[in-house]
């Protein structure tokens, strides 16, 4: 990762300074490092710069697993209290995305961020941020996560002098946390400013163990049998080594799978050696949730832009895939699935 800019994190500073009311907004479906980062800023504004009208403003609801890393009071869910995120982000005169590099990410809040006159701040670690919408951009994609590039803006800053102790302790967890689930628990992404970010945050007393549990072994019993389902019936590979898993309402139903709870499911084929690229979809109202995963040398970026309306990171990617605008009907999706793969494998 570059070094910060002193002048950058100034006016950070200064907008943070300057600000009243704010509103910290993150991506549709939010995973551990949009809820972690998200939170850790929030911690952070309270408690070290004193800003006590700070609220994290999501989309929709994350897994439950994450539930607690979300501030009792502090966060509004916009699906679920769509006048009161509505009302908050009208009044902020400070408005901060983080974990997304457009806004059009935050699906219902667009328009809402569109109007606000707000100062404008974008901190990301995706390609592509929309630097345009931003007055105060922070966009690097050589680290792990937005968890890890907010843990060095806040060491960056005079009121941490660069000593992860310092930091609230909520802020200290919830970065671990999201580092963690978005590494995959360190498998990808971890670059040597990752390795150093957990050394200091272990130092400063996170429990690593505690977020474990909650992270990962807390969830119900029929999640790892529905995984089990669609690891072995569910599971379809290409002659050219492309994996696909779909998830249909028919197959959610079944098994009683909840938000979040196919979280990682993704990952498994690549453990296969010949498959390269891995998708996974998740049936939704009127479209799949798409998710892919793939190897070195392969792009899962570009299937993601080229058959999903989507994109990401070179090797974690998402999108979309409607019907019946992309596939006539739902039961459409494993025969385009296995065209397209095949054809972007050639
Ligand atoms: P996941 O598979 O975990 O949902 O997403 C993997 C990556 O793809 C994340 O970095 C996420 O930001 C990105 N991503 C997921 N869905 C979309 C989407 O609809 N559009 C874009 N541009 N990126 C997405
Ligand atoms: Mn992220």
């Amino acid at each position: 990762m570059q070094p910060l800019s002193i002048p950058d994190i100034e006016a950070l500073r200064g907008l943070f300074a300057r600000s009243r009311r704010v509103g910290i907004l993150s991506h549709t479906h939010p995973d551990g490092d949009a809820v972690g980062s998200s939170a850790a800023l929030a911690a952070f504004l309270e408690e070290a710069l004193g800003k006590v009208d700070t609220k994290v403003i999501l989309p929709d609801p994350p897994s439950r697993t994450l539930h607690f890393l979300l501030r009792k009071g502090r966060t509004i869910i916009a699906s679920e209290s769509p006048e009161e995120a509505t009302a908050w982000i009208e009044s902020c005169d400070l408005l901060v995305l983080i974990d997304a590099n457009e806004v059009k990410r935050t699906e219902q809040l667009e328009p809402l961020f569109a109007a606000s006159r707000a100062e404008k701040v974008l901190i990301d670690h995706h390609v592509g941020p929309e630097r345009e919408r931003f007055g105060c951009v922070f966009s690097e994609t050589e680290v792990s996560s937005a968890c890890e590039l907010l843990f060095w803006i806040f060491m960056s800053m005079p009121e941490t002098g660069g000593d992860a102790s310092k930091l609230p302790a909520v802020s200290a967890r919830a970065l671990l946390a999201g580092m963690t689930t978005d590494t995959n628990n360190f498998a990808n992404s971890v670059f040597p400013t990752t390795l150093q970010m957990a050394s200091m945050l272990l130092s400063a007393g996170v429990d690593r163990d505690a977020l474990l549990e909650k992270i990962y072994n807390s969830y119900r019993e029929n999640r790892v049998r529905a995984m089990g389902y669609l690891q072995s019936e569910g599971l379809h590979i290409t002659p050219s080594g492309a994996a696909y898993m779909v998830a249909t309402k028919e197959i959610i139903g079944r098994f009683d799978i909840r938000e979040g709870e196919t979280e990682g499911l993704v990952n498994v084929p690549l453990a296969i050696d010949k498959v390269k690229v891995s998708v996974f979809l998740k049936e939704d109202d009127g479209f799949f949730r798409v998710s892919i995963r793939s190897k070195e040398g392969w792009s899962a970026r570009n299937l993601a832009r080229l058959h999903f309306h989507g994109g990401g990171h070179e090797k974690a990617s998402g999108g979309k895939l409607f019907f019946p605008e992309d596939i006539a009907s739902p039961q459409d999706a494993e025969a385009f699935l296995e065209r397209v793969c095949e054809e972007y494998m050639k």
